[in-house]
């Protein structure tokens, strides 16, 4: 039977391009809070159950968690679809044992954004640009302690080598620097074109001038960098994260800034975005911590493509099919079972 051509939309944003694609096939869109203009808004369990009704397709807002609760309650629910990579806020093993599909969407215009920005991120920590710029504007000129570090030969290590860790090895291919990789779904054989030796977490972080962060958030990820791995680092190490804020401790990455167990830190993404206003992280002194509102990796292309993708991977599911954007391919054939025998 096929599906009722319904979307709830938890969070319309301003960029609309999935709107306007659902619209132009013919679909009803049930609207929730604009998370835009309400960031800091949570739906209550009944409130959400209710908005999403009778739509068998689920497309959240950032803001918006999907939980077990939430896909248990709504029974035509078919699908839940994101126009980001990270899909940590609809709980995908729930949605499995439900034959409910997830799906992301994972863009060049997002995973190459990413890989850029933390190349630039490198790039700033290493040659000191923050202290720099900040003694320049302070009346100050060239000193000799100011001077930043050659890249050359210095080793960098990548957690996580999937889409953006892997386009950030291939980016940093010529400058003439170690890569190591820590992942334990990566083969050393997969990676060997790009130049990565993969290596235990433990000696990863020993060995890196610069660590970057690139895991998808999971159970085994959330809080996989503690004191005891900020302080397996060098003394005059950096790191970096760009994937998921509670990836890292932060609380302990403010001691070990603080003490000066590393040298340094840039980051894209927060234990609770947005960031609070009475953060530590606000406290540490700015030239040795960059921070940026989880938009480093953005770019004018970037929204419209992942909201494009997420339409198509909407309509294919509409259409009874199931798009190669799935995260959850086990939910397959009790979807199958469920919605189209
Ligand atoms: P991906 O799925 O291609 O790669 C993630 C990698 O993490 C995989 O190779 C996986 O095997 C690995 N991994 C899983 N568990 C691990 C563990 N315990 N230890 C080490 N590695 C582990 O995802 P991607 O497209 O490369 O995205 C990476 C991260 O970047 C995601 O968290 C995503 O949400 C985030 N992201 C952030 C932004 C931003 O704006 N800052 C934009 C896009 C993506």
């Amino acid at each position: 039977m096929a599906a009722k051509r319904k979307v709830c939309f938890t969070g319309p944003m301003h960029v609309t391009v999935a709107e306007d694609i659902l619209r132009g096939a013919g679909c009803e869109l049930v609207m929730g809070k604009p998370q835009d203009d309400f960031r800091h808004f949570k739906y209550e369990r009944k409130e959400l159950v209710n908005l999403v009704g009778d739509c068998p397709i689920i497309y959240p807002s950032g803001r918006d968690m999907i939980g077990a609760d939430i896909l248990d309650s709504c029974p035509e629910l078919q699908a839940v679809v994101k126009s980001s990579i990270g899909i940590e806020t609809v709980d995908v093993e729930a949605a499995t044992e439900l034959g409910i599909l997830c799906c992301n969407s994972p863009t060049p215009e997002n995973y190459l954004g990413v890989a850029e920005a933390t190349v630039g991120f490198m790039v700033a920590l290493f040659k000191r640009l923050k202290l720099n710029e900040d003694f320049i504007r302070q009346g100050g000129w060239k000193e000799l302690h100011n001077r930043g570090t050659l890249m050359l030969g210095r080793t960098v290590g990548i957690i996580g080598v999937g889409r953006i860790g892997k386009n950030v090895a291939q980016r940093l291919s010529g400058w003439g620097m170690n890569l190591l990789g820590y992942d334990p779904y990566v083969k050393q054989d997969a990676v060997a074109n790009l130049g990565i030796k993969m290596v235990s977490l433990d000696e990863l972080l020993n060995q890196s001038d610069v660590v970057t962060l690139h895991v998808v958030l999971t159970k085994e990820t959330r809080g996989m960098i503690s004191m005891r791995e900020l302080k397996l680092m060098k003394p005059a190490a950096f790191i970096i994260n760009t994937s998921r804020g509670p990836a890292i401790k932060e609380a302990e990455l403010v001691q070990a800034l603080n003490d000066k167990i590393i040298a340094g830190a840039a980051l894209d993404v927060f234990e609770s975005e947005p960031m609070p206003a009475n953060t530590a992280l606000r406290q540490i002194d700015p030239l040795r911590l960059i921070l940026t509102p989880h938009n480093i990796g953005a770019n004018p292309g970037s929204g419209e493509a992942g909201q494009k993708m997420a339409a198509q991977s909407m309509l294919a599911i509409l259409e009874g099919k199931v798009p190669e954007t799935v995260v959850n391919p086990d939910a397959i054939p009790l979807w199958k079972e469920r919605f189209y025998s």
